[in-house]
Order: C-alpha cells, then structure tokens, then sequence
C-alpha cells in the first residue's frame, strides 16, 4: 500500500467530488490520501466520510499561495486546526477570490472574449472556489484557446493580460499560522517557480527555515531528474522533513495520475510516520512555549 499527499478535489480545481477521489485513491491502492485543495477546507469532511467507508485515511491539508521575493509560491499545511486562525484568514481570502473572478471576466470582456461566470462554474464543484484553471477551460470550450497552457500563457498567467492579483499571505505569515493551528507546513514543488533559479531557491530556503518551515516536497509528479535531486540536497542541507505527492486535478492536468510521482512509484509511507510525529513535537513546543510564557507572566 502507499500513499499520495497532494491532491485537489472539486472544493478547488480538481475535477472529482472528494467522496470520487477516495474512490479513485482506493482503485489506485493508495492507503492514504492527502486532501490539499487551494486556500480551502471545504472538502475535508465529505472526504472524512468517504475515507471511513471505504477504508482510506484521509491526510487533510491546504495548498497556500503565498508572495515572496516577487514571486509566488505554493504551502502546504497538514493537520490544522479547523477552529484556527488559519481559517478565518482563509475565509477572508475566498471573499477576496470573488471579487478576483470578476476582475477576471472583466478583463477577458474587454479583451473581446466575454464569459458568463456560469461557463466558468460549469467547470467547478457547485460549491467549490472557482480558480483560473476553470477560466481556462471555459475559454477553451468558446474556442478562444486550444489547451490550459494557451490559456495561461497568452491571458492567465501572473502578469498576463486578463490576470489579476488574489490577496496573499507571506510564507512566513503563512508558516506561522500553520504552526498555530497545530499543523505542519511543507514547501510545494519549489522549483515549479520558474523566476528563480535552483540555487537561487537553495538560498530563500535558509530564510524559510529560519521561519519554521517542516518540508519540501521532495516526491512530485512534474519533477525533472535534476529537480529531484535538488529537492533531496537541499531537503538533507536544511534537515527538512521529506513529502510530495501527485499533485491530482484531474481534467486540467490529464497527465498526472493520483499515486504517481516523478519515479512512477508512490510515495513511501514513512514520509507520513515523519509528518505526524513532527505534528506532535510542534503541538508539544507551541504548549511548552506557552506556558512559559505564562510564567514569565506571573
Ligand atoms: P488560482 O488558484 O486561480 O490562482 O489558480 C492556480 C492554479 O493555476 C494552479 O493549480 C496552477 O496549476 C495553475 N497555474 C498557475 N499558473 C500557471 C501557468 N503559468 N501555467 C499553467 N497553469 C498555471
Ligand atoms: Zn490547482
Ligand atoms: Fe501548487
Ligand atoms: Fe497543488
């Protein structure tokens, strides 16, 4: 049995309900899957239920898009606290994304390829968070663009002519918030930033280290031979945790198959073993840190 520890559902921009995932987790023999949709836990307690009827663990988690250096990068947090802080930020960020969706229409009307918000929610769960990958499917069945990636080049993509900014957190904010909701927090797929170099990225790594950060995602479906060993030198460099996963969405991403990462192997299950016990040696610190601070007080 193995698992797989990036996944989205149709609470974000995968295809499949979260119960369809846990479905297809339990055909592709995965013992575990982690559910990481993008700035939401929506999906977490259908994927619960569907997790215990069928026997799968369900790992619940959440991909960040956080803004540093001029870039965007991507956070995973697992085993956060539903009644954090986290996710009343994350509440605030989803109304923030409303409002980005409409900018987007409005800048795709007035490049002359009007869509009704409708084509885009055709793409998405009923009550799932519309993201540009929804944006670029509809486009693609105006037959505006051929494929996702046109999409995104010519028009989605940061800095594109119909993108527009969604409100971020740091990493650093975003590190701390994890820690404080009692999670752990892993660095997705760093090298997929394509602004910076591998050596570049070792470098920004030190500073995420000294904020905190638990991992990096060293399993990852799109990985080049070259980022993986980037990934496992720099990973054993900072003494971080090792995770990763597929990184699923389904339609958008017909290539990827859940369970499957660069080597064509799952990922081990030691890597989760590792992943829960750091949850408890950071819920043990954050009480120590408390009460002492609460002595300090007295
Ligand atoms: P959003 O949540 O709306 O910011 O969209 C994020 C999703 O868009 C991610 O899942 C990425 O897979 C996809 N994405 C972002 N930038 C690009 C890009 N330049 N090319 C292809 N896909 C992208
Ligand atoms: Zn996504
Ligand atoms: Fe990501
Ligand atoms: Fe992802």
């Amino acid at each position: 049995m193995s698992i797989d520890l990036h996944a989205h559902t149709d609470a974000s921009d995968g295809s499949l309900s979260p119960t369809e995932l846990v479905e297809l987790a339990l055909q592709q023999k995965l013992s575990a899957v982690g559910i990481t949709d993008h700035d939401t836990i929506y999906g977490w307690d259908e994927a619960f239920a569907a997790g215990q009827k069928l026997g799968v663990e369900i790992v619940p988690g959440v991909e960040l898009s956080t803004s540093y250096a001029g870039g965007r990068f991507h956070l995973l947090g697992y085993y956060i606290d539903p009644n954090s802080e986290l996710i009343q930020v994350l509440e605030r960020i989803q109304a923030a994304r409303r409002n980005r969706n409409g900018e987007i229409l409005d800048n795709l009307r007035e490049l002359g390829l009007p869509l009704e918000e409708s084509e885009v929610r055709a793409f998405a769960g009923e009550n799932g968070q519309l993201g540009r990958p929804h944006f670029a499917q509809a486009m693609i069945k105006r037959g505006y663009v051929a494929t996702t990636q046109e999409a995104f080049d010519r028009y989605l993509a940061d800095g594109q002519l119909a993108y527009a900014t969604k409100a971020v957190l740091s990493p650093q904010e975003a590190i701390g918030l994890i820690h404080d909701a009692g999670g752990v927090s892993v660095w997705a797929h760093p090298p997929l930033n394509r602004n910076f170099t591998l050596e570049q990225l070792e470098e920004k790594l030190a500073e995420w280290k000294s904020w905190g950060l638990d991992g990096i995602e060293t399993f990852y479906s799109r990985y080049t031979p070259e980022e993986t060993r980037w990934a496992e030198a720099a990973r054993q460099r900072f003494d971080l945790l090792e995770s990763g996963g597929s990184d699923w969405h389904g339609q958008s991403k017909p290539d990827i198959k859940l369970g499957e990462t660069q080597t064509g192997q799952s990922v081990p299950n030691r890597v989760l073993d590792a992943l829960k016990q750091r949850v408890q040696t950071n819920r043990r610190d954050a009480m120590a840190q408390r009460e002492s601070e609460s002595m300090a007080r007295k």
